[in-house]
């Protein structure tokens, strides 16, 4: 008979305990839930991913050379010893960057993107984003600007307390679901439509 114990779809987290990543907790709070207890065994990265990296890099190297520093660390202190942290993709002192790929340009500029600008805008007390939007099969670049919105900082930092809640409640179910586009590619839908 086969050994099911020794068979696992998720391995523990390797993040460090206390910390709130922003993107995955401005992507959905649920997936910040599970993605702070478990991660795939396996994670198998889509050419959609895989190209978004990419236009990442090349567009950040850019960056670097007109004088941007990239891949900046933020990181603020929450209750209960729990701090948020993040990597913010390009800043100077007047602004941020954040680099966003999607497969058609003239999509909507999603809440998602909105939530974590204004979360980094608010932790460094840069007043400006620029979301620089990438269509992937084409490379064509459209660029939105966003003026900080303290509601929105604030909307994050109510849904990092909600999820530190369930974290320490073990318990997500009160966490708000987002049913869009984004539970179509997520690990942990199987988990999540059960509550
Ligand atoms: S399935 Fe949807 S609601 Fe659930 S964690 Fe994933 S993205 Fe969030």
């Amino acid at each position: 008979m086969l050994d099911l114990s020794r068979i696992k779809l998720f391995e523990d987290t390797p993040r460090k305990p206390n910390e709130l990543h922003i993107s995955t907790l401005c992507y959905c709070p649920r997936k910040e839930f599970f993605s702070y207890f478990f991660k795939p065994a396996i994670q198998v990265l889509r050419d959609d991913v895989l190209a978004g990296k990419y236009i990442h890099r090349i567009i950040q190297d850019q960056l670097e050379q007109m004088g941007y520093k990239v891949e900046v660390e933020v990181s603020l202190d929450l209750k209960d010893n729990f701090k948020l942290v993040g990597r913010i993709d390009a800043a100077n002192p007047d602004h941020i960057v954040e680099i966003k790929t999607v497969r058609e340009l003239y999509s909507p500029v999603l809440i998602q993107w909105i939530l974590q600008v204004n979360t980094y805008m608010h932790i460094t007390g840069i007043k400006k984003a620029i979301l620089l939007i990438v269509e992937r099969q084409t490379g064509e670049i459209h660029q939105r600007e966003i003026e900080y919105d303290s509601n929105k900082a604030e909307e994050v930092l109510n849904l990092a307390e909600e999820v530190i809640k369930a974290i320490k409640m073990k318990d997500f179910s009160h966490l708000p679901k987002c049913q869009d586009n984004r539970c179509k590619y997520c690990s942990f839908e199987m988990f999540c439509r059960k509550a």
